[in-house]
């Protein structure tokens, strides 16, 4: 895949992501109390409606399988970084459930994106940015979270066609997808660093032997077990070269991690407005909260931390999308970000009192909805093993 377009399409590039922030707030703003007193799977379906009616979904997919047109900011065969990160930055502001249905597409299919056969991206993309298919993105395994090498599920040639066997867990929209992008093991042993032992699968949801097993989390997020007992796919449910699955995998993180970020960013923008909103209007000791140093400081330190965060989004958004490794970017704003928008949902709890921890409120939720960010798609001690890697050379 080649870098985006060159100077003309930089202020065609700039046009859109501006459109796409307000699209982004406008789906966030109306689609959010639209998922109120749902239960988890109802609202996991009602925000993918959400998400799909808007056209949001298409810039989950390259323009050349049924994408936006990303012009200006990203190849045609490719997703836009920059595109997904305006987008996930104002989403998460009104909820992380929109989010989430949102990026899942683009992470569950990017596999097939990059590596499927032309028939099966035909068959496939479209379908994912119109949200006809449901994505979903298999990795994790039991004995296999940071470490994918460890990864155990198998898959074997049986009879002209590939058997797998295993057991994914921690899998977003299980038991609501489609199909699953699987990584599995087509040789070597478990603890070989997978480098030519894994390969990626297509695998559809309604195959013969696949079952699911949904659990919570601490905030509403579609999530479980993903259980393969002799799941039976056709050669061209191979996505790239057998033994090459880590690479495809890898390159799909490398593309939405930043995203993450971003989605982390959306989290602490809406939890500093809280903050600053109640700290005008409580007051205590005959004056208004903010008027004390002490918590004025605090929502200054929210303030830079954030802003340093998206400044970090900007730079590693805008690396991946001109095609760049850009390792070390990803790394400093999937690390940063997150890490800061968990201390600053932390501190917007802290500033409301006890209302920060009242079940329901924005700060209580937001404070449970930004944790898993530093976990997932590479934890942030992974991010820092990464980023002193690259530093050290
Ligand atoms: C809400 C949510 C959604 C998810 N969605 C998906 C999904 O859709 N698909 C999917 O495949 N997976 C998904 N995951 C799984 C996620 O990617 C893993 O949880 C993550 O990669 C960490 O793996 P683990 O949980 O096994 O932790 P472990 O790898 O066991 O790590 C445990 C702790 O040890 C630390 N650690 C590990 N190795 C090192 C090291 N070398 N140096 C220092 N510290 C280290 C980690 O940073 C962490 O703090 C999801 C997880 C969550 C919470």
């Amino acid at each position: 895949m080649s870098a985006a377009a060159g100077s003309d399409g930089a202020s065609n590039g700039a046009a859109t992501l501006l459109a796409l922030r307000e699209l982004g707030e406008r789906v966030g703003r109306a689609g959010a109390p639209m998922l109120a007193g749902l239960d988890e799977t109802a609202a996991a379906r009602k925000a993918l409606a959400i998400v799909a009616q808007s056209g949001a979904l298409h810039w989950t997919v390259p323009r050349a399988w049924g994408g936006a047109d990303s012009s200006g900011l990203a190849a045609a065969d490719d997703v836009s970084c920059r595109a997904l990160c305006a987008l996930r930055e104002r989403i998460a502001y009104h909820s992380a459930m929109l989010d989430v249905m949102l990026v899942m597409q683009g992470l569950g299919s990017y596999s097939v994106a990059r590596a499927g056969s032309e028939t099966l991206r035909a068959r496939v993309l479209p379908r994912v940015a119109s949200g006809e298919l449901v994505a979903a993105f298999g990795l994790t395994e039991p004995e296999a979270g940071s470490d994918l090498g460890q990864i155990s599920t198998r898959a074997e040639r049986h009879l002209g066609r590939w058997r797998v066997r295993g057991t994914k867990t921690f899998i977003s929209n299980a038991g609501v997808a489609d199909f699953y992008s699987v990584l599995a093991r087509t040789s070597g042993a478990p603890g070989d660093g997978g480098r030519d032992s894994l390969t990626m699968f297509f695998v559809p949801a309604d195959a013969a032997g696949l079952s699911t097993a949904r659990f919570e989390v601490t905030s509403p997020h579609p999530i479980g077990d993903v259980v393969f007992e002799d799941v039976e796919v056709a050669d061209e449910c191979v996505l790239g070269a057998v033994g090459a699955g880590l690479d495809v995998a890898l390159a799909t993180l490398g593309r939405f991690r930043t995203t993450v970020a971003a989605a982390a960013n959306g989290f602490a923008r809406r939890a500093l407005d809280e903050a600053l909103a109640h700290t005008k209007r409580r007051r205590q000791f005959g004056k208004p909260l903010a008027s004390f140093q002490g918590v004025a400081f605090d929502l200054a330190e929210m303030d830079v931390r954030l802003r340093a965060a998206q400044l970090l989004v900007e730079e590693a958004a805008g690396a991946v999308d001109r095609g760049e490794r850009a390792i070390a970017e990803v790394a400093r704003a999937k690390l940063f970000s997150t890490e800061s928008a968990s201390w600053i949902c932390d501190r917007a709890v802290q500033l409301c009192g006890g209302l920060g921890v009242k079940r329901g409120s924005a700060v209580e939720h937001l404070w449970r909805d930004v944790r898993a960010l530093r976990i997932y798609e590479g934890t942030s001690e992974i991010q820092k093993l990464i980023l002193s890697r690259a530093l050290l050379g």
